[in-house]
């Protein structure tokens, strides 16, 4: 049994790898001005979530490659332009939502941290709770350093089903 109701002993995140690293963003924080997207912009059950699994179920560092985005991360302004064209609403993703982070990790790594968050989630399963982590999605192609699984905890919506697996 671990325990899903208790904070984690130290939060094992830094603001510097949660925050978002647009061009904006750096811009607005080389001036000395407070960047749209902040660490602070995550949620905080999200964190806690986070913070349980890295102490209590994978045991082992996790790296973050890309925590919040604001709407002008490229990967998010992408997104926008592409659901505009296609005359679809635009459906904010894990990321912007401060649900998404993509942790680098690869390997055996990786095995053990989609087992550790899936048995994260089936604790709250056999407790009637609803689970963390309704996107445990891999990119385990190309070169080793750009490899991660994407973790998001959106709740389902219009055009975002939940929990759902992709795969980059
Ligand atoms: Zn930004």
């Amino acid at each position: 049994m671990i325990d899903i109701s208790t904070p984690a002993s130290r939060g094992y995140f830094t603001d510097a790898e949660m925050r978002c690293g647009c061009a904006v963003c750096n811009h607005a924080r080389s001036q000395g001005e407070r960047a749209p997207g902040c660490a602070s912009n995550m949620r905080l059950e999200f964190m806690a979530h986070l913070n349980r699994v890295r102490e209590r179920v994978y045991c082992r560092p996790m790296p973050i490659a890309s925590g919040f985005r604001c709407e002008h991360h490229p990967e998010e302004s992408f997104k926008r332009r592409r659901a505009e064209q296609a005359g679809k609403p635009w459906i904010p993703g894990d990321h912007p939502s401060g649900v998404g982070v993509d942790v680098r990790v690869q390997g055996s790594d990786a095995h053990a941290l989609m087992r550790a968050l899936h048995v994260y989630n089936w604790f709250h399963i056999q407790n009637n709770l609803p689970q963390p982590f309704t996107a445990i999605c891999p990119h385990q192609r190309g070169r080793q350093q750009g490899r991660f699984i994407h973790i998001g905890g959106n709740v389902e919506a219009p055009g975002r089903p939940r929990p759902w697996l992709w795969t980059y």
